[in-house]
């Protein structure tokens, strides 16, 4: 079994990371060991925009609240569970810092990966324009169809929600999480940004909370620091 990987992070020096598929799921021992990560620490995902700082090493998982977790911390992996929400992994070209980001509707129109670049800024003096982004597998715009109510929400608040938001019909659209993500990194400063384009619902390969229901698992997107 092989982690998916971004070419982009893949070329800083001092970072790890991976995308679960659904055959290695959320088993964090299992992708710790595959990264070479002493432990993985998950966060208990609320579909807020609360971004936490691991300032010590951890492997306790899902007790802390949030959906950004941010860490300087060498050896120890940071993950997001997910089944078609947007995963988000962020690094600095120094290798200083880790984040990585879980971002379905809610979190993204709460802006939890601006919020996650303000307290990297605030904390480390770190600009966006120093990170590397990759967005990771999560629902394409082939398969998220979302009502109206959802829908108005981006377009009352976004002047340039044309660019994800795609009107279907009478009161349906199509929304394009990824790119909505995508730009609210370009419009920090962050340009290194690289989309991975498996959608979760199309492929077989991954679990999706659209495709299979409820009761589905989910897969793990991990980053950390190696020295
Ligand atoms: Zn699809």
């Amino acid at each position: 079994m092989k982690l998916k990987e971004s070419k982009l992070l893949s070329s800083i020096n001092g970072i790890a990371h991976g995308f679960s598929d659904k055959y290695l799921g959320d088993s964090a021992s299992q992708v710790a060991a595959m990264l070479n990560m002493k432990g993985i620490t998950l966060l208990k995902q609320i579909h807020s925009d609360n971004v936490v700082l691991l300032r010590e090493p951890a492997t306790e998982t899902g007790r802390t609240e949030g959906d950004a977790l941010v860490t300087d911390i060498k050896g120890y992996g940071i993950a997001v569970a997910t089944a078609d929400c947007v995963p988000i992994l962020l690094a600095s070209n120094d290798a200083r810092i880790a984040a990585a980001v879980h971002a379905g509707w809610r979190g993204t129109l709460k802006e939890i990966i601006v919020n996650t670049l303000r307290v990297i800024n605030e904390q480390y003096g770190i600009d966006p324009g120093n990170l590397k982004a990759a967005i990771g597998p999560s629902i394409g715009s082939c398969c998220y169809e979302v009502g109206e109510e959802v829908g108005s929400l981006f377009s009352e608040k976004y002047a340039d929600s044309s660019e994800y938001l795609l009107k279907k019909g009478y009161s349906k659209y199509i929304l394009d999480l990824k790119t909505a993500n995508k730009l609210l990194l370009s419009r920090e400063g962050v340009h290194d940004i690289e989309v991975l384009d498996t959608c979760t619902k199309c492929s077989e390969n991954f679990y999706s909370y659209r495709g299979d229901g409820n009761g589905t698992g989910r897969q793990l997107s991990v980053i950390g620091l190696t020295r």
